[in-house]
């Protein structure tokens, strides 16, 4: 389909994937490892593009959240180490290792079944040892009551056979706003791996800086860090900006076309449940994007589109596939309007609906096409 027929369309700039990626990588001592995190569809930017132009800019791992994200990379060709970030369930476990897949262990059950896999496979495979040093979500529990029980589990996973224990890793569940906090967890984390050390149980790859902590916390970058949000031109919290130098430039950019230009006479209500009445008589423009193609309902009457580089507001309810504007005296059938993009930054959209950009970022649906460039 050419772009001109289409209603609502997603431009991924594999442009400034590449700047980000850069722009990151710059940051990192000489040896770090780079993880891109492609998980839920690279954050909406689509995982395929995404993870075959980080495997040509040299990255050194990808992560997903789970085997059917990993399985539809490998499918496709994608070589590249992968990570799973999540458990995967014990029915499931010979899928990491058919797949040739690293996966993350947090709990001495989900390695046993994993081990029995890869001796049924007759192939080993890769692990990532998960440690929880305050996120309380996945992982070996690491704090100073649980640290000697930790690591006598931690080196009964190691002495499984059939498991190779690649990484060691944990996840800083305030590093946007709390150093403090981020410190503790990083603090632990570094006393279980001296514990371990003791125990005569190395790893190669320890890691912990997400996209905040890899640019606010260089010491926490270790052998490798996992950004995903900033791979794709956003920071986490404003408290992250300025520290990377070029700046990171957004990777997409969300737009659909009007679909009619109406004008509705004062009085009018708009859209479901007459929330919206015109004070006079106004240009309305029929944009073809609705919450089911990811445009979040709560923006009715408070978020904006750019048409021409001008805002124009949401009038009334934003439905399933339509939203209407205030088209004011200029816009006309077939004009582009930027939903996301540099002048319509999703973070305002964000902060209007409640939420962080990667909420609205990876609720772009299937039904918009992703068109890349670069
Ligand atoms: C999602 C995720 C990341 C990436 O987080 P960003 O804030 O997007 O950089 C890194 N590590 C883990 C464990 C994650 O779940």
């Amino acid at each position: 389909m050419e772009q001109h027929q289409k209603r609502t369309w997603a431009e991924i700039d594999l442009g400034a994937l590449d700047h980000n990626y850069r722009t990151l990588r710059a940051m990192l001592p000489a040896g770090c490892r780079f993880l891109g995190v492609v998980k839920a569809n690279a954050y909406g930017h689509g995982s395929l593009a995404v993870a075959r132009r980080l495997e040509q800019l040299g990255a050194d791992y990808l992560a997903v959240a789970c085997i059917d994200e990993a399985a539809e990379l490998r499918v496709s060709g994608i070589t590249a180490p992968i990570l799973v970030l999540g458990p995967t369930p014990i029915p499931l476990a010979a899928e990491p290792v058919r797949l040739r897949l690293t996966q993350s262990v947090g709990d001495l059950e989900s390695a046993k079944a994993l081990s029995e896999a890869a001796q049924a496979e007759g192939r080993p495979v890769k692990i990532h040892v998960k440690v929880d040093t305050g996120m309380s979500r996945l992982g070996f529990v690491c704090d100073e009551a649980h640290m000697a029980d930790t690591v006598e589990q931690i080196a009964a996973v190691c002495a499984l056979p059939g498991l190779e224990a690649e990484g060691i890793f944990t996840h800083f569940s305030d590093a946007d706003s709390s150093e403090e906090f981020t410190m503790l967890q990083f603090t632990r984390f570094l006393d279980l791996l001296e514990a371990l050390k003791g125990r005569g149980i190395t790893f190669a790859i320890r890691h912990c800086a997400a996209s905040s902590a890899t640019l606010k916390f260089p010491c926490t970058h270790l052998d490798m860090v996992r950004p995903g949000l900033a791979l794709y031109g956003h920071y986490p919290d404003p408290s992250c900006e300025g520290l990377d130098g070029p700046g990171l430039q957004p990777v997409m950019r969300l737009c659909t076309r009007v679909a009619a230009v109406r004008t509705v006479p004062a009085g009018s209500y708009v859209s479901y449940g007459r929330t919206a009445r015109l004070e006079k008589e106004t240009r309305l423009a029929v944009l073809p994007i609705g919450y089911a193609d990811g445009f979040f309902r709560v923006l009715s009457n408070q978020g904006a589109v750019s048409i021409h580089g001008v805002s124009r507001p949401i009038v009334g309810r934003v439905c399933m596939d339509l939203s209407m504007v205030d088209a004011g005296e200029d816009v006309q059938v077939g004009d582009v309007a930027t939903v996301y993009g540099p002048e319509q930054p999703v973070e305002e959209a964000a902060a209007l609906a409640g939420t962080i950009p990667y909420e609205l970022l990876s609720a772009v649906s299937r039904r918009v096409p992703r068109i890349y460039r670069g």
